[in-house]
């Protein structure tokens, strides 16, 4: 089984404690409020990848945080994971956890993860695809581009390569 584990903030949905956008929709978890809105393409973009990959959404959040996220995005076929299930890093005082891609799977050769933090795939480097931090942007088209990358990427008998010039690659294809 082909496995994705997708990033949750700055990836896919960005959160504040303001309102700083029209597009931000209240929550409140466990007596915390915050906004958050969608990247744009969101939908669409996890409605074609669940067909394709076994979908993970594993987030550095608390996990109560994550599952409210999700119920907001309101999309099946999904498994949540939170905060509990990464392990602390020794490489980034910044982003303190990291994604230890093995806890999911021993065959690294057909798992992907995407996350605008790259330090949190530091030890499976070759696993990681680094998406641009989205804090709301409405013109931002990375899930668009990502998902055609996927397309490509879930047809090569391994995942791992250097992903870092996913984007431009992608505009190659789009060509073709
Ligand atoms: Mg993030």
């Amino acid at each position: 089984m082909k496995i994705l584990i997708l990033d949750l903030d700055e990836t896919l949905v960005y959160s504040t404690l303001d309102a700083v956008s029209p597009h931000c929709t209240k929550r409140a978890v466990e007596g915390n409020t915050y906004y958050t809105m969608f990247r744009p393409g969101l939908h669409t973009f996890l409605h074609h990848v669940r067909k394709h990959f076994e979908c993970y959404i594993w987030s550095t959040g608390q996990q109560p945080y994550v599952e409210d996220v999700w119920s907001l995005i309101d999309m099946e076929g999904f498994r949540l994971w939170g905060r509990n299930y990464c392990s602390h890093s020794d490489t980034n005082p910044n982003e303190p956890y990291e994604k230890p891609l093995r806890k999911i799977t021993d065959d690294l050769t057909q798992a992907i993860i995407v996350d605008n933090t790259p330090s949190v795939f530091a030890k499976t480097p070759l696993n990681g695809i680094e998406i641009r931090t989205w804090h709301g942007d409405q013109s931002d088209t990375e899930l668009e581009h990502l998902a055609i990358y996927l397309d490509w990427l879930r047809h090569q008998a391994s995942f791992q390569r250097n992903h870092g010039a996913w984007r431009f690659e992608t505009l190659c294809l789009r060509s073709k």
